[in-house]
């Protein structure tokens, strides 16, 4: 799933290969996937590209005339630059994987994909990114917070810090992989309760939110959209890594699973050599 440092550095991509052209056409494959009607996507036609943001994990593409086209890329949705189409025709609505075309006037342009059959990808088309309901929400932006907010926003919600720090209206742009690194950096257990969280393991917390998304900024940017997934991987030390050993301790990367995701953890570096209780696991075994 794309977080922060991926979509800033689509944003930054799009900053540099889009911003100036002009929209020949914006095409809608997935009608679900479009979620506002009033602008019509035929008022971007002839307008240009004047500028490519990110708000948390939403795009925002924004063309001359107030107009934004704001999108949520979910689970797994991406953004592919084609330096040229195949076809001048059309897309037809269908069960493909491109959600989302635009068209430029040089003949380059990007698909919205989304691959698998869960369709979650969101696009609208607003004057206002605001107008948003998921953006509307958002809390301050992770990597731009300074440690007074990021702290008071951390302990304004009590839960465990995974889920917290996940939580797009406490602090936007970290997922569940960049969770996992964060928490790892700062040796906090997943389950850590945020209202018990010290001063100095809040402080740990907020350097490793900057040290990892910036470092995965830094890995991301400048390379072209389409290598960004492996590029993300690539720097990745717990997540997505169970049963490989930690880069830091050498200790057994392990993994909590829950109905629909999981999460992953270094019990050396983050819970004091416990393993965690997988429910899932455990319900197995009684
Ligand atoms: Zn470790």
């Amino acid at each position: 799933m794309p977080e922060l440092p991926e979509v800033e550095a689509l944003a930054g991509y799009l900053r540099q290969r889009a911003v100036g052209r002009r929209v020949d056409r914006l095409e809608i494959a997935a009608i679900s996937a479009l979620k506002t009607y009033d602008p019509a996507p035929s008022a971007v036609a002839g307008r240009a590209v004047v500028d490519a943001r990110r708000h948390g994990k939403f795009l925002d593409v924004f063309i001359e005339g107030d107009l934004h086209l704001v999108v949520h890329l979910a689970r797994a949705g991406w953004l592919h630059y084609r330096e040229a189409f195949p076809s001048a025709t059309p897309l037809r609505p269908g069960k493909g994987p491109i959600a989302v075309r635009v068209r430029l006037d040089d003949g380059s342009g990007f698909d919205l994909t989304e691959a698998g059959t869960q369709k979650k990808l969101a696009a609208y088309l607003v004057t206002d990114p605001a107008a948003v309901p998921g953006v509307a929400k958002l809390g301050p932006d992770a990597l731009a917070a300074d440690l007074p907010t990021f702290s008071e926003r951390l302990r304004s919600r009590r839960g465990q810090v995974k889920g917290v720090l996940t939580d797009q209206s406490v602090l936007s742009g970290v997922g569940n992989a960049y969770s996992d690194e964060i928490l790892h950096a700062a040796k906090l257990s997943p389950f850590a309760i945020t209202d018990r969280l010290t001063d100095a393991q809040l402080a740990a917390l907020h350097a490793a939110t900057r040290q990892v998304l910036g470092d995965a900024v830094e890995r991301s940017v400048g390379q072209r959209a389409a290598e960004l997934k492996g590029e993300k991987r690539a720097g990745l030390k717990v997540h997505a890594r169970t049963g490989l050993p930690c880069p830091v301790c050498g200790d057994t990367v392990r993994e909590v699973s829950f109905a629909d995701s999981s999460l992953q953890y270094c019990p050396t570096c983050q819970t004091g050599g416990k393993p965690l209780a997988d429910r899932r696991l455990s319900r197995l075994v009684r």
